[in-house]
């Protein structure tokens, strides 16, 4: 039994808490210490789309004490088909609303901090500041590209994930070290006309954002530092594609 073995741990984590994240703390990786550092993490998610809803419903299981989500829009019918923290009787409603009641019936013991605000240059780095994992949804470059020189001036990890189609990407930035965003994609531009996405190509590369961010927070495994997971649903395959720092990266060294 975990929570007998695991009696020392009672101060730390009520009973209950030692019951409901049972199977995690049974991994030798997260154990009681990880599972206390998780309860006092603060992870901010920016998008509560198609990833982000995926990223929060993982981390709010898994017990992160607590979790910033940024979104400026509302929700509407056509989000369904893949931003799963969201239902029809949510229609309207702010999305950071619509994902705090959902994420609250998950875990009621976590404090959920929903943000109806737009990521710009200005107000970044206010509020990643105090979080101590960034993990990047949102559905454009540009956004990206802010969130990796605010988390690079507040040294904070980025996780960012991106769908497109039946394709996703996903790794981890990690400052002060490059490789970062900048150094990939500094001249891409975003598309005008939105396309498609098969919508549990959205979950799939949510849950690893996920999985990256706890990684992060208790600090064992390999990080998609220096290399990306792409995986490909048409032909049913996860490439592994490393990458190195641009020389003359203005933003990581
Ligand atoms: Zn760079």
């Amino acid at each position: 039994m975990v929570t007998a073995r695991l009696s020392s741990g009672e101060q730390i984590l009520s009973r209950l808490n030692l019951l409901r994240y049972d199977r995690q703390i049974i991994l030798p990786q997260i154990g009681v210490e990880g599972q206390r550092k998780l309860r006092e993490s603060k992870v901010l998610i920016i998008g509560a789309g198609g990833l982000g809803s995926v990223v929060a419903y993982w981390l709010a299981c898994s017990g992160i004490g607590y979790i910033g989500i940024i979104d400026p829009d509302t929700v509407q019918l056509s989000n369904l088909q893949r931003q799963i923290l969201h239902n029809e009787e949510h229609i309207g409603m702010p999305k950071v609303i619509s994902a705090m009641i959902t994420l609250r019936k998950i875990n009621s013991e976590i404090e959920i901090l929903p943000y109806p605000d737009e990521i710009y240059k200005k107000n970044a780095l206010d509020y990643i500041k105090s979080y101590d994992v960034v993990v990047a949804c949102p559905d454009n470059f540009k956004t990206r590209k802010i969130l990796n020189d605010a988390c690079f001036k507040m040294s904070k990890p980025l996780v960012i994930g991106a769908v497109s189609e039946f394709e996703g990407q996903v790794f981890d930035i990690i400052p002060p070290y490059g490789p970062c965003y900048n150094c990939i994609f500094e001249e891409a531009e975003d598309e005008k006309t939105s396309r498609g996405i098969l919508a549990p190509v959205a979950g799939v590369i949510g849950s690893i954002q996920a999985v990256e961010a706890i990684k992060i927070l208790i600090g064992f495994g390999e990080l998609l530092h220096g290399r990306m997971i792409i995986y490909n649903a048409l032909n049913g395959v996860f490439r592994d594609v490393k990458f190195s720092k641009n020389p003359s990266c203005r933003i990581c060294k």
